[in-house]
């Protein structure tokens, strides 16, 4: 028989209509032949109101308990679920995550599930009951109460989607589905009909908080579709799943993340292993870094930025003073009240003038970028807080998102994944949140071009982008660090071919824009370790940055994403560098 897993978010289940309203879509789906599996978050803003209650006891609450807090407002949400269903007439059994057995590591309110049990949800589902599981909690060895995160209840109905061999995984909330970008910042978002896996994960991790990025983690590792729905309408949805590359659009999302904080360390020595002694000094605090942007250092230095939570910025500064002896002459500065502003599409991997269209409509909306960082599918950009808002409008309405698509390929059918056998099943149940790398590649065929201390002022990037975009070059990797001293550097990949070219147009530009000086280098390696989980398992980019140091190499860019790390090295060192790299995630790999 079919399996529907149904989640219902904290507004769907705000009061007991809102409750009744979902145990009847329950009890349709069962009547329409399915087994029915329905995940609850807890009501309202309920987790928010114990959040609350918590901080006025206690500064800082003890993990453990706030776990144990938090986990009971979905307690109350199964209960009254299960009670609604019975109210129905149909019978249904409420089961708390340790009930379940989803065992998770011992990190409180951020822990990693490990495994799930299948056994008594399948009883119950056999016996014909609707199974009222509790999103967002689970349980470590010792029988503690562990949290998966804010909005973790996602990541719960995808992972029991997945062990459970789910035909749909359907996630009810408070909109239509995905927009283009949050409609609650943006009137004018429309809604998207189907997005991959990949652009989800990158949007979600990028701050579309309508998915909690571990579950597309889950999803996009063992092929569970996702059905996005309001739980208000019978609107068609957002179905996310793996999309054919031509999906049409360059484009298809736009993200802001608030409150972060940025950090610079400018003049460390330019010699193996700093990135490393940077990183791991923050991981070993456990200060989650988010976007880490490295550039060409001139004389023998390089400056590293990225950015932390704002909340964490002090303590980020504490841990760095402790190693900045270490690289002398090197220096500190920071800024807080920072936003990132990104754009995603898998339609940019193989178009030009993505970038540039971007830095254009930050410039003509009066929006300086303090740093950027690009992948295959997506393009970040940090602006002061105070310019978020019109720094988002300006790029949503540059790249049309405000209007249907021509394009527009319809609503998805629900892909059902095909049935696995029983010895598939039970392999899920082992390692659900390892780390899988499926890819660590190599490309030998770019050149680098850097414009080194370019006065920092609104439509510097554009220019450059539309510089050198008109001179026919393909640009790949970009990344603009820090101008705290009032300058700042932009440093880019091109195909080598296109090298003389890509540089005369940064002369000129470099010229026009008194900017110190245009370095490049003819070859280059671009090592790239692209997987799922890379961001969320912080270790990655530290295990990067360390294989490579052990080999004495040197890394000259950086640039990270949700699903891919980027590091160009000196051209002739990229096979010893590829090897260190398949050798240090050899026991990840897929
Ligand atoms: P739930 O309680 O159902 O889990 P959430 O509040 O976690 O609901 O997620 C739904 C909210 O996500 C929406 O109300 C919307 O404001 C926000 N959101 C952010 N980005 C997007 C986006 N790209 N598309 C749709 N909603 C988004
Ligand atoms: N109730 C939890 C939260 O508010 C989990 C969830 O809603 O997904 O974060
Ligand atoms: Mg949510």
């Amino acid at each position: 028989m079919p399996l529907i897993v149904q989640k219902f978010g904290g507004t769907s289940v705000a009061d007991s209509q809102k409750i009744l309203a979902a145990a009847r879509k329950a009890v349709r789906a069962q009547q329409a032949g399915n087994q029915v599996v329905v995940v609850v978050s807890a009501m309202g803003k309920n987790t928010d109101m114990l959040v609350d209650l918590a901080s006025e006891i206690c500064e800082h609450p003890p993990a453990r308990e706030m776990d144990m807090l938090l986990s009971t407002g979905e307690q109350v949400s199964v209960a009254l679920m299960a009670m609604a269903i019975h109210s129905l007439g149909h019978q249904a059994v409420s089961l708390t995550g340790a009930q379940i057995g989803i065992r998770t590591d011992s990190t409180h309110t951020k822990a990693r599930i490990q495994s799930i049990s299948t056994e008594r949800m399948q009883a119950s589902l056999d016996a014909g009951q609707i199974v009222i599981a509790a999103g967002f909690q689970g349980i470590d060895e010792n029988f503690n109460i562990t949290t998966l995160g804010r909005g973790g209840s996602d990541t719960s109905a995808v992972s029991l989607a997945a062990v459970l061999n789910a035909d749909a995984c359907e996630i009810y909330t408070d909109v239509d589905g995905v927009y283009t970008t949050d409609p609650r910042l943006l009137p004018e978002a429309r809604q998207v009909h189907q997005v991959s896996y990949d652009e989800m994960l990158e949007l979600a991790s990028l701050g579309a908080g309508v998915m909690h990025s571990r579950s597309i983690e889950f999803a996009k590792k063992f092929g569970v579709p996702i059905h996005v729905r309001n739980s208000a309408s019978d609107a068609p949805g957002t179905v996310i799943g793996p999309l054919p590359e031509a999906s049409g659009r360059v484009v298809s999302g736009a993200a802001l993340t608030k409150n972060e904080a940025r950090v610079t360390i400018a003049d460390v020595p330019d010699r193996p292993g700093v990135s490393l002694a940077v990183f791991a000094q923050l991981a070993n605090r456990a200060i989650p870094v988010d976007m880490i942007v490295q550039n060409v250092g001139a004389e023998g230095r390089a400056n590293i930025s990225f950015t932390v939570l704002e909340s964490e910025l002090e303590q980020t500064i504490q841990a760095l003073e402790e190693v900045l002896s270490e690289f002398g002459g090197a220096h500190l500065s920071s800024d807080s009240s920072v936003s990132k502003v990104s754009v995603v599409g898998l339609g940019m991997a193989e178009q030009t003038g993505v970038a540039d269209k971007m830095f254009r409509a930050l410039a003509d909306a009066g929006v300086n970028i303090l740093m950027i960082t690009t992948s295959e599918i997506k393009i970040s950009c940090l602006v002061a807080s105070s310019q978020a808002q019109t720094a988002l409008a300006a790029v949503h309405r540059a790249f049309m998102l405000h209007e249907e698509p021509a394009d527009l390929i319809g609503v998805a059918e629900h892909q059902s994944a095909p049935r696995a056998d029983a010895a598939d099943v039970v392999a899920r149940l082992q390692g659900l949140e390892d780390l899988a790398v499926d890819g660590i590649s190599l490309d030998a065929s770019q050149a680098r071009v850097t414009i080194d201390r370019v006065p920092d002022h609104p439509g510097i990037a554009a220019e450059v982008f539309e510089g050198v975009s008109s001179a026919g070059v393909f640009v790949d990797m970009i990344v603009q660090s820090d101008g705290s001293d009032g300058h700042t550097s932009l440093s880019f990949t091109v195909p080598g071919e296109d090298l003389d070219q890509a540089v005369q147009a940064a002369e000129k530009l470099c010229q026009a824009m008194s900017a110190e000086r245009v370095s490049s280098d003819a070859q280059v390696a671009k090592l790239s370790v692209s997987g799922i989980g890379l961001r969320s398992h912080t270790g990655v980019a530290i295990r990067m940055f360390e294989a490579l140091s052990a080999e004495g190499i040197n890394i000259e860019l950086i640039n990270t994403s949700e699903v891919c790390v980027n590091v160009i090295v000196a051209g002739g060192k990229g096979d010893r560098a590829l090897a260190a790299l398949e050798a240090a995630f050899a026991d990840v790999r897929r």
